[in-house]
């Protein structure tokens, strides 16, 4: 069955998660193991990965019981309670966030015009909605 373009519409805030994207959570918590020590036992993977995509997982590890995975606004980050913060765990944060930002980018590039991060982008790194509207603007030219 052909998709229409309604069907597909997504909320730009929304990740283009499905079923399927086990792997995109377990990326994201190797990362969180690797830069910022979240416990690398199987049994906290796995509750991280089936409670993805959640808005707010508390990990702990090097950044204590503040220490959380966020999923917001399109976005995926870890941070910990500004009281508890210091050089070290800044330093942290900003190695993992950074990591984070390239798995999303590798794995949903986002549309290079309204940002959104669609399954798949279409023609020149446009979400399929920005693709229809400057393809009109190119017939209405004409
Ligand atoms: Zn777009």
């Amino acid at each position: 069955m052909r998709e229409t373009l309604e069907d597909t519409k997504m909320n730009p805030q929304d990740l283009p998660m499905d079923d399927d994207d086990h792997d995109f959570w377990n990326e994201a918590y190797d990362i969180l193991v690797r830069y910022a020590g979240a416990s690398d036992r199987p049994r906290n993977r796995d509750v991280f990965i089936w409670s993805q995509p959640t808005p707010e997982f508390r990990f702990g590890g090097l950044l204590g019981f503040g220490g959380k995975f966020w999923v917001n606004n399109g976005k995926v980050y870890i941070s910990c309670y500004i009281e508890n913060s210091d050089d070290e765990k800044k330093a942290i944060i900003e190695e993992t966030n950074a990591a984070l930002r390239a798995l999303l980018d590798r794995r949903f590039p986002a549309c290079g015009n309204c940002g959104c991060r669609p399954r798949n982008l279409v023609g020149n790194g446009l979400c399929q909605h920005c693709f229809k509207e400057i393809v009109e603007e190119i017939d209405e030219t004409e």
